[in-house]
């Protein structure tokens, strides 16, 4: 299949990006930019995008602020160009807390995908499956949009508003994504019929535990049983104060399972996706709890 016909242009810098989509806009073009291509172009070959004209970012990816990952303040800053692949070599460079960031990326498609692909995109694509979107959730990531009114910072928690829709604007570039809560004990674990399929459901968790070791609370993320990635309160109020253990684990699980009210497609029913939520959910709490607090 081909995509319908459309502009392209190469953007220099940020400031170029952002002044070609505001140019184009003003001049009632849709523009849309282009970073790894890896959700863009299928979209745009099935015709599910039109864009008008593309401004590409790869020419961006010499700006080392865009490709770099680095810790300040206790949080995790990662340039929006950076790759799913960059991410996943990076392994405990990450720094304690931030693991399960690397970790995850192995669910991410295959390797030439996770070599293209970047954070940033991911998150912007927005789609209630993806790992980005899920982890965003999980470790109260900020996503930075640069745009002709300036900078602003968006909460993980403001960012998915449904099917493939975000905050970010049209006129506007994501730059980075700070991860501000670090989170020794977490894990992400999905399930999809092929390997390298998107989730039919996924399932991120992180266990907060006291001085004492004791667990104090939680969060549970899910993707896949809603338009948009959710957590899960009723899950969560279950953790505070809980002991650890299987038995712990599955009543979440239940809880999980029993707050949502998954949709019915062709990966999957509604009822099945209710299953996989509960299976998945104790599954990622075992892992995440087996960490310890040593990564
Ligand atoms: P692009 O495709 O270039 O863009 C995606 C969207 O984001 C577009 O709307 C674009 O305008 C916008 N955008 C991109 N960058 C920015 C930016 N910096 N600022 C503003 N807007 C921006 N993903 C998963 O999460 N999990 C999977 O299991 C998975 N499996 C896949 C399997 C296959 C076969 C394929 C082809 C893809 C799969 N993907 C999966 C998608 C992949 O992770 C993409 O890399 C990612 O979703 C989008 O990143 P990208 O850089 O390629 O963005």
């Amino acid at each position: 299949m081909k995509p319908a016909a459309f502009g392209y242009h190469r953007a220099h810098d940020v400031t170029d990006a952002i002044g070609l989509l505001g140019e184009f806009t003003a001049a009632g073009a849709e523009p849309k930019v282009i970073a790894g291509g890896q959700s863009l172009i299928p979209m745009m070959n099935f015709r599910l995008a039109r864009p008008d004209v593309l401004v590409d970012l790869a020419p961006l990816r010499r700006d080392p602020a865009l490709t770099a990952i680095r810790r300040e303040d206790g949080a995790l800053r990662i340039g929006a160009l950076t790759t799913h692949r960059a991410v996943e070599v990076a392994g405990s460079a990450l720094g304690s807390g931030f693991g399960v960031l690397a970790e995850a990326m192995r669910w991410v498609g295959h390797l030439p995908i996770r070599s293209r692909g970047t954070v940033g995109g991911s998150l912007v694509h927005g789609d209630a499956t993806a790992e980005w979107c899920l982890l965003a959730l999980l470790l109260d990531a900020q996503i930075v949009a640069e745009g002709p009114r300036g900078r602003r910072l968006i909460p993980a928690a403001e960012m998915f508003h449904g099917f493939y829709t975000t905050a970010v604007a049209p006129d506007e570039v994501v730059t980075e994504v700070r991860f501000t809560r670090p989170a020794p004990r977490a894990a992400l674990t999905e399930f999809a019929r092929r390997h390298g399929d998107f989730a039919t459901v996924g399932a991120a968790v992180a266990l907060v535990t006291g001085a004492s070791g004791t667990l104090t609370g939680g969060r549970v993320v899910l993707g896949g049983v809603a338009p948009a990635p959710v957590r899960v309160p009723e899950a969560e109020a279950v953790l505070a104060g809980g002991i650890p253990g299987p038995e712990l684990f599955d009543a979440c699980g239940a809880a999980a399972a029993a707050a949502v009210d998954p949709p019915t497609d062709a990966a999957g029913s509604g009822a099945y996706r209710r299953r996989l939520t509960r299976t998945l959910v104790a599954r990622a709490l075992r892992q995440a709890w087996e960490k310890g607090n040593t990564e």
